[in-house]
């Protein structure tokens, strides 16, 4: 006799509406044709394709959608949302995910891209534009990986890649934005 693995699935009914208004995107127009899944280039890494996140916020499978490691793997690159013949901004809604996810502090698999995010974003703020050798540093750091693909970081830095002395510029102008943008939101 074969033993079947059964799952418990919670629905939550309202989280189809709560995406569908926070993201200004009509999630129910969705019928699942697959043109998002069949363009998205992190698709491979993702633990469900943008497609199958989609029928999970319709059917308000919160689990599925939000612990999941997709939403994190999305590199905004807005194919799915060009692709999309219903006119969805999927990128938008994976977006909305994330803040959701954030918000209500879930415990998603993330993989270190929050802290990369937070990195990432700190890096903006204080240096005003991208400092790649820090960024990669700094998470290798908080990971306590240290040495994690230094020989690949030394090679980029030899053929000019990548810039061993932070390239700042302006960071007053992008601080200033960023207490806009913390005031705009309260
Ligand atoms: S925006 Fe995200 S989900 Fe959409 S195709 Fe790009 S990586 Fe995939
Ligand atoms: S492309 Fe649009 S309609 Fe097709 S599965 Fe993706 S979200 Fe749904």
């Amino acid at each position: 006799m074969k033993v079947i693995n059964k799952k418990e699935i919670k629905v939550d009914s309202s989280f189809a509406e709560e995406v569908a208004e926070r993201s200004g995107e009509n999630v129910f127009l969705c019928y699942q044709c697959r043109k998002c899944a069949s363009g998205c280039p992190s698709r491979i890494f993702m633990d469900s394709t943008p497609t199958e996140l989609m029928r999970y916020v319709q059917l308000g499978m919160v689990d599925e959608a939000m612990k999941g490691n997709t939403a994190w793997f999305c590199v905004s690159c807005q194919t799915c949302s060009t692709r999309c013949p219903q006119d969805i901004d999927i990128a938008h809604v994976v977006d909305t995910i994330r803040i959701i996810v954030q918000e209500k502090k879930i415990k998603a698999d993330t993989r270190n891209m929050r802290l990369f995010n937070w990195i990432w974003m700190k890096t903006i703020k204080y240096m005003g534009r991208m400092y790649e050798a820090g960024l990669v540093g700094s998470l290798n750091l908080f990971t306590g990986k240290p040495f994690k693909d230094m020989a690949l970081g030394a090679r980029m830095i030899k053929k000019g890649k990548i810039k061993l002395i932070p390239p700042i510029r302006n960071p007053l102008e992008t601080m200033k934005m960023f207490s806009r943008a913390k005031r705009l939101k309260k």
